[in-house]
């Protein structure tokens, strides 16, 4: 047997004399020797399965749909299907009866945790915490990988300026610089260090690219932008989560500057396999090659396969473009060997890289499923990763955290006795009657207090008929904690949203409760940045819930009541108006600068940037977010004013916990650099830290830069700094820093 190396791709595609190949490479030349063209487009066709084809005892009828595409090798292997028991026979079939004995892929969208959930990748980025995050995909490439999946559809990394778009919940939010160390960490998390080790998964980074820049937020809608702009925010997190080993790669459902993203040679060749120098796998996402003739960019379904194939897609999902036609495209010389046979190499690498080929059900264990799947463990680390996705939005008045003095609560709302939603969206694995609701986690904490629940409304319909009994049940409490927000459904893949404020009756129901003069503090789940502008004006206390997993009730108890100090920040900015997206912090001036809020509807007309009715600043800005305690920023220092060359500049602040309790701070370190060949965001993260504060103690927190966090995709479409005068700005958010001058005065 051969052992993978450790690279996660092959260096090169083998066509050179066969004794400089490596074992593996050696392996590959001969099978695909002997392979016919049907059984090669075989190996780049991706099916989806049943999901709901597991359990003990496995169906046999739909188990079987697959026994004979695997025994003729028409599919590289099935998606979306769990089992140890059911994937090892597979597994089974796939190498003892298949002509040439080559194992499955085992697919599968494995977002947030498996059958332990943990929050929606967005909640999980409010943590700001990498170590937790990679914590959470270890967990999930744990308990997957028991069942037989060899590889997740994770992570996406698509940067969302836009919370219209339903997808934004599986993101880590609008910041390149964010988004590309959480990407780097959940690839880590997935693959650990030896992708053959039976407890990782191969990671696919998804969607390659521009997918989150959908316009208007309509999911798979028409993305054209700038060069700079695709370079400077939306391609960082794939470069990084490729810097991190990320095994495959996930293509997306949009066109970008006109070509559809699975055909587009630009991004896949030019960018992704020469610049970049990958040699992983590039797998379609669903249909989207053979959706090209929707576009009005390929005639049909074998033009489409021809396009995607030489463009550099090597895996067909669920089109079956590949599989039907590619023996014809290469027949009649309209597609090179050539271009095929690396495809192939680059699936079957990864097949022995897994580990496949030598241990075929090594994925598959019945009894690591028994062990592993929703262990004491698994819970605790998704316990501990739901508080820390939690986002303190305000606390007028220290409403928060609850105290024991508080005897009657009601708790109401749709969202508070709901186990199913606390999955949250692309969460096909959990199973909707184990999550712990926030009633159950609120009566847990709530210990001596009086808990009463009214549901108040549905999630979406337009009925008050439940409005009268949770008002009654307001009345006669301490203070009313609102479960509402956005059920499951409302976001991920297709839900994109026009209206971004609470569905359905929900805000009607708060000023029902509101009017009682009852303090309200509020749990507000959802899947993106909603508008909460009347919530902010009237409600005391807000706490950003997304959607928490199993942990969900647990972790809002905890939070609740004090045990844990909220510590989450946003990954996005909230709007305070659906009107102003999309709204993301690092934007760029304009010539006719934005100058403040103070524009009353009706007055002179002043031509500046900014609408007549609304602000242009957000409600909450991107890394926004309360603690029970509080931080005093002392005045920044520079150790220069001005760098050259490699010098760095150390940024050194003092932060200190002014309050009395114990808590954690993010202090955001941003620059700004003034004047560019391309015209500059007004702000950019470069570096944060996530620390722990006792009450009283003080930090010295020290930033380095150098010139390589001052670089930019140049006007000349070079990459790096440009000498010049920058502000350097520190704080707890992108709103509230202070600031300092410095220059960098040669490269
Ligand atoms: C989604 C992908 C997902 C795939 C497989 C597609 O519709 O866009 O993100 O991985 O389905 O379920």
């Amino acid at each position: 047997t051969s052992t993978p190396p450790s690279t996660a791709t092959p260096s090169t595609p083998a066509t050179t004399a066969q004794q400089q190949l490596s074992p593996i490479e050696k392996r590959i030349e001969d099978l695909l020797a002997k392979m016919t063209q049907e059984e090669k487009a075989g190996q780049l066709n991706f099916v989806v399965g049943d999901l709901f084809n597991t359990g003990p005892t496995v169906r046999t009828a739909e188990s079987d749909r697959f026994n004979e595409a695997i025994k003729k090798g028409t599919i590289t292997g099935i998606f979306n299907i769990h089992g140890a028991e059911y994937i090892g026979k597979l597994q089974k079939i796939a190498v003892e009866e298949s002509r040439l004995g080559i194992p499955l892929i085992i697919g599968a969208d494995v977002i947030h945790g498996f059958k332990t959930v943990f929050p929606i990748p967005l909640g999980e980025a409010a943590s700001w915490d990498l170590e937790a995050i990679e914590n959470g995909a270890r967990v999930a490439a744990i308990e997957s990988s028991a069942t037989g999946i060899n590889l997740t559809f994770a992570p996406m990394v698509d940067i969302t300026r836009d919370s219209r778009w339903g997808r934004t919940a599986e993101g880590a939010g609008e910041d390149p610089y964010l988004g590309s160390l959480i990407a780097a960490a959940r690839v880590v998390g997935f693959q650990g260090k030896d992708l053959s080790d039976p407890r990782t998964i191969a990671a696919c980074v998804k969607h390659f690219v521009a997918y989150g820049a959908a316009e208007a937020g309509r999911d798979y809608n028409t993305t054209d932008m700038s060069e700079y702009l695709l370079r400077d925010v939306y391609l960082p997190p794939f470069k990084a989560a490729i810097d991190a080993g990320s095994a495959s790669l996930m293509t997306s459902f949009n066109e970008l500057n006109g070509v559809p993203a699975t055909a587009n040679t630009f991004v896949l060749q030019d960018i992704l396999r020469k610049e970049w120098g990958y040699n992983g796998l590039v797998i379609s996402d669903w249909q989207n090659i053979t959706e090209m003739v929707n576009h009005g960019f390929a005639k049909d379904n074998a033009h489409s396969a021809a396009l995607a194939l030489k463009a550099g897609t090597d895996v067909d999902m669920m089109g079956e473009a590949y599989l039907n036609f590619i023996p014809g495209l290469v027949k009649n010389g309209q597609l090179d060997q050539k271009v095929v046979d690396d495809a192939v190499r680059r699936v079957l690498w990864l097949k022995f890289k897994l580990g496949l080929f030598d241990n075929p059900t090594l994925y598959s264990s019945t009894t690591r499923e028994k062990q592993e799947i929703r262990s004491k463990e698994n819970l605790a680390v998704a316990f501990d990763m739901a508080k820390k996705s939690i986002v303190l939005l305000k606390n007028q008045g220290n409403v928060l955290p609850l105290t024991q003095a508080t005897k009657r609560i009601a708790v109401i709302g749709p969202l508070a006795n709901n186990k199913a939603d606390m999955n949250g969206t692309w969460s096909f694995f959990g199973e909707e009657q184990h999550p712990v609701s926030f009633l159950e986690g609120i009566r847990k904490y709530a210990k001596g207090a009086t808990v009463t629940y009214a549901q108040g409304c549905e999630l979406y319909s337009n009925s008050t008929a439940l409005f009268d009994e949770a008002v009654a049940a307001a009345r006669k409490a301490d203070v009313v904690v609102m479960a509402i927000g956005e059920s499951a459904v409302m976001n991920g893949e297709g839900a994109s949203r026009a209206d971004i404020g609470l569905p359905g009756v929900q805000l009607d129901l708060v000023k029902a409760i509101h009017k009682t003069g009852k303090p309200i503090v509020a749990l507000v789940s959802s899947g993106r940045a909603l508008e909460l502008t009347w919530l902010d004006q009237n409600i005391p206390a807000i706490l950003a819930t997304w959607s928490l997993g199993s942990e969900a009730g647990n972790a809002a108890g905890s939070v609740l009541f004090g045990e844990y100090n909220p510590s989450g920040k946003l990954p996005l900015s909230f709007p305070r108006h659906v009107g102003q997206l999309p709204l993301y912090y690092n934007y760029k001036n304009t010539g006719r600068m934005y100058d403040g809020d103070h524009m009353e509807p009706g007055s002179e007309r002043v031509y500046k940037s900014r609408y007549r009715d609304v602000p242009n600043t957000p409600l909450y800005p991107f890394g926004y977010g309360l603690s029970y305690t509080t931080f005093n920023y002392g005045t920044p220092k520079l150790n220069k004013s001005s760098i050259s060359g490699n010098e760095p500049l150390v940024v050194t602040v003092d932060v200190t916990n002014t309050g009395k309790v114990v808590g954690e701070e993010v202090v955001q370190l941003y620059i700004r650099d003034l004047v560019g060949s391309t015209a500059r965001p007004v702000k950019q993260l470069k570096k944060f830290q996530k620390l722990a504060f006792a009450p009283g103690e003080k930090k010295t927190i020290t930033f380095t830069l150098t010139k390589e966090d001052l670089a930019f995709w140049r006007q000349d479409m070079t990459f790096g700094a440009e000498p010049g005068d920058f502000k350097v700005m520190v704080g707890p958010n992108s709103r509230d820093v202070q600031e300092l001058s410095f220059t960098l005065s040669s490269l």
